[in-house]
């Protein structure tokens, strides 16, 4: 069982394959539009052929040729990714989050996460890096072997398992050190490097830091761990090949984070131009959560459009994009609901974004970030698709129109539900 707790996710697509027994022989799927490679235009009147869990080639349907499914007058895309979600939480106008940590059971908490992961799924999210199980333990790890097993439906999951967070620096509130928290709390670079090496034994495909939070001097939110720290944290996680995702608002952190070599920034609302340079320099990719920056300024009590007093997350964005920072797709999910994923697409193109450039944030960026390269793209060696009722490119809101999730060769029909 080894390899199921070193690669959850590789082992679990291949027993989802063994499970439900695909054809031996190719199956066809045609389609009116499929998404080119470079992502930004459409390729006319194609088939997929797919193998076992691979699609094995994309084509110029053949004259009269008589498919297996024909998806008609559609588009056909690779299956989306969201970099940032958390399944262990429900949205925070149904629960609040201290209460959610404190007083729901990992038993319940989990069986949540189980309905949002075949939520996630039918909305074209087929793989998801969750970030942390805010106090659930190693609940996301029991997800990816209850997957593995066949007998849960859900998107591929990258598990952070519990986070690592400075000690006194996280919720809930009050707080007091005999109160549960939100993530696992270290001091020092002793414990960072045991908290690492403690989470990768129970099934961690990436660690999550907190390299700022609001327990700053009158409740600002202020840098944690100090630049040696991080760096303890990133070189213990390099050892052991995972790569580390920091959650930063504040500039300062958001700098040590990406010199102590984090692979994504999480929100980065408040970057200066100049640490928005650096991220560029280091290949550090953003994932700007502008989803749940939104959620939680509504659940604050303000209604309407977000005044830019409000909207950090979109002064961060904004400056990113224009520093030429690569930007992916991690909308903070279960801060708001879960299969609405997409939300975070939709306010990238507000913000500025083209529909395309923001596609490419959810397919080929985010599995460059996760080291997919059966993700992506519709090509040969890709594990899926997912086919829509409109054009993305044309209006970015086309991709809650799910017509079909087709992966591991089960075509799940969003409709049906
Ligand atoms: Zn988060």
């Amino acid at each position: 069982m080894r390899a199921l707790r070193f690669l959850p996710h590789v082992v679990a697509s291949l027993l989802v394959g063994l499970a439900s027994l695909p054809a031996q022989r190719p199956s066809s799927w045609r389609c009116a539009h499929v998404l080119a490679e470079d992502g930004a235009s459409w390729r006319d009147d194609m088939v997929v052929e797919t193998l076992l869990s691979n699609i094995i080639l994309v084509r110029p349907a053949r004259r009269d040729e008589v498919v297996d499914r024909d998806f008609g007058e559609r588009w056909l895309i690779p299956g989306l990714i969201d970099l940032h979600t958390h399944l262990l939480l429900q949205p925070y106008d149904l629960q609040k989050w201290n209460d959610q940590v404190l007083l729901d059971s990992d038993g319940l908490r989990t069986l949540r996460a189980v309905r949002f992961a075949e939520r996630t799924l039918w909305a074209g999210f087929v793989a998801i890096r969750d970030l942390g199980t805010e106090g659930a333990g190693y609940a996301d790890v029991d997800l990816v072997k209850g997957m593995a097993e066949g007998r849960l439906r859900g998107p591929r999951l990258y598990p952070a398992t519990r986070a690592i967070v400075q000690r006194g620096r996280y919720g809930p509130e009050p707080n007091d050190p005999s109160v549960k928290k939100g993530a696992q709390c270290v001091d020092g670079v002793d414990e960072i490097v045991a908290a690492v090496r403690e989470q990768v034994e129970g099934g961690a495909a990436w660690i999550k830091v907190y390299a700022d939070y609001g327990y700053g001097p009158g409740g600002s939110v202020a840098p944690t761990f100090s630049l040696d720290e991080l760096q303890a944290l990133c070189d213990e996680a390099k050892r052991l090949g995972r790569p580390v995702a920091a959650h930063a608002q504040t500039d300062e952190g958001m700098r040590r984070a990406v010199l102590a070599g984090v692979a994504t920034i999480e929100h980065g609302a408040g970057g200066s131009a100049e640490t928005f340079a650096l991220m560029k320099e280091k290949g550090v990719v953003l994932c700007p959560c502008l989803a749940a920056n939104e959620a939680i300024v509504a659940y604050a009590g303000h209604k309407g459009p977000i005044v830019e007093r409000l909207n950090a997350a979109k002064i961060g964005f904004q400056r990113a994009l224009a520093a030429g920072v690569t930007i992916a797709c991690g909308s903070d999910a279960g801060v708001f609901t879960h299969g609405d994923n997409a939300h975070e697409l939709e306010l990238m193109v507000a913000y500025g974004m083209r529909p395309e450039q923001a596609l490419r944030a959810a397919t080929a960026t985010a599995a460059k970030v996760l080291g997919a390269d059966d993700l992506g793209a519709v090509k040969a060696g890709a594990s899926g698709f997912v086919v829509l009722d409109a054009d993305p490119l044309q209006d970015i809101a086309a991709l809650r129109r799910v017509r079909a999730v087709v992966r591991e060769w089960d075509e799940l029909n969003p409709t049906g539900r």
